[in-house]
């Protein structure tokens, strides 16, 4: 039945029969060379010169003011959260529509994470839904310690609207901006609007470090003190061990951050391609009636994370889904809605009427970049 769009995206990806991944990490440049050198130095875990350099090179790349390199975008998110004074019994406001890190990062903190709806066309946390949920919010069911929207998929969500209504109400926003290196907002690179940003390395975002994450800021004070929190909250002394706080081992090791100067290295060209490819199926879905795709909202340059389309109904997307798969082309539904996770059936939400009908009918197309352009 879908045939024609099997075709295109095997012709896209110039692979005839083989399995095409949903999205593969490339190496195509100095990552053997930096790992080789990283493990002569023995600097492998806690010091050394890559994660400074790693660090470095974000901060450039996205006009933060700090950017601390951790283990992985969850704990990232954990101790932002931490940091801007989520405490047990708060709640913290989310959207349903996310991958589980999100809502995992605000349980760890103890506080429970509520379930707000989506714009249907960024995807992400709707200004709308978060200004009707904070109308009727009945403070006897935990003080909003802070606000976690995600942006999807590559797409921003309304960040700028987000921001100044939980300013209005004295909420931090800590943007789990974990999908979207490379993207931005009216110029501005997502995860810098909020108190602080999370992004992601793990191996199947844009760029990889095998596992890893970064928190932003635009805020140098904060930054040195997300640093300090990271890594155990040491007082620097050449001998003497001691802390000032309780702090998290959440330090990115120094071999990851090797491959992470690598993948920075090819970021642009990598960025490149991966928007050749987004407009490829742009042109290839506005031919057809029966599936539109998703493309970046009104104001956001995106990254084109993963390339997604909308059918009209459940059941297509589901023969779709299907069909792809079983002949070696991956596609993937949006993830199942955190509010209906046994884990999180309790929690509020507000009805997620837009993310009960994108999590039905939307899917992922292969996105990787494609190691041939970016040799
Ligand atoms: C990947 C991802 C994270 C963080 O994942 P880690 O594997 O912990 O780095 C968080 N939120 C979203 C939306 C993600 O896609």
């Amino acid at each position: 039945m879908f045939d024609d769009i099997l075709t295109f995206i095997r012709q896209l990806y110039r692979e005839p029969e083989g399995f095409i991944p949903l999205h593969a990490p490339i190496f195509t440049g100095r990552e053997k060379e930096y790992l080789c050198d990283c493990i002569d130095s023995t600097f492998v875990s806690s010091v050394g010169k890559y994660v400074d350099q790693f660090e470095d090179m974000v901060c450039d790349f996205t006009g933060a003011a700090r950017a601390v390199a951790v283990v992985n975008g969850t704990c990232g998110l954990t101790a932002a959260l931490g940091m801007v004074g989520v405490n047990p019994g708060d709640v913290v406001l989310t959207q349903a529509l996310t991958f589980v890190a999100s809502a995992n990062a605000i349980s760890h903190t103890g506080a429970k994470p509520v379930f707000l709806d989506s714009d249907k066309d960024s995807l992400g946390m709707s200004p709308d839904a978060l200004k009707a949920f904070l109308k009727t919010h009945d403070p006897t069911d935990g003080r909003i310690a802070a606000c976690v929207p995600v942006h999807i998929l590559g797409h921003a969500c309304r960040i700028r609207e987000i921001c100044e209504i939980c300013e209005k109400h004295g909420i931090p926003v800590v943007e789990d901006a974990a999908e979207v290196l490379g993207s931005s907002y009216e110029g501005q690179h997502l995860g810098t609007f909020g108190t602080f940003g999370v992004l992601s390395f793990n191996g199947n975002k844009t760029i990889t470090t095998g596992g890893g994450g970064m928190i932003l800021t635009k805020d140098a004070k904060l930054g040195a003190r997300a640093k300090h929190m990271t890594t155990t909250a040491k007082i620097p002394h050449k001998w003497e061990f001691r802390h000032d706080a309780i702090g998290w081992n959440y330090r990115m090791p120094n071999i990851n951050a090797a491959l992470g100067c690598a993948q920075m290295e090819k970021l642009d060209t990598i960025l490149t391609d991966k928007r050749a490819i987004a407009t490829a199926y742009k042109t290839f879905f506005e031919e057809r009636t029966d599936a539109l795709y998703i493309d970046a909202p009104t104001g956001c340059t995106a990254n084109y994370w993963l390339n997604t389309i909308r059918f009209d109904s459940q059941e297509q997307r589901d023969n779709f889904l299907t069909e792809s798969n079983d002949s070696g082309v991956m596609t993937r539904p949006l993830w199942t809605l955190m509010a209906d996770l046994p884990m999180y059936t309790n929690n509020l939400n507000d009805g997620l009427v837009n993310a009960r009908y994108l999590a039905a009918r939307a899917i992922n197309l292969p996105s990787s970049p494609r190691a041939k352009e970016c040799a």
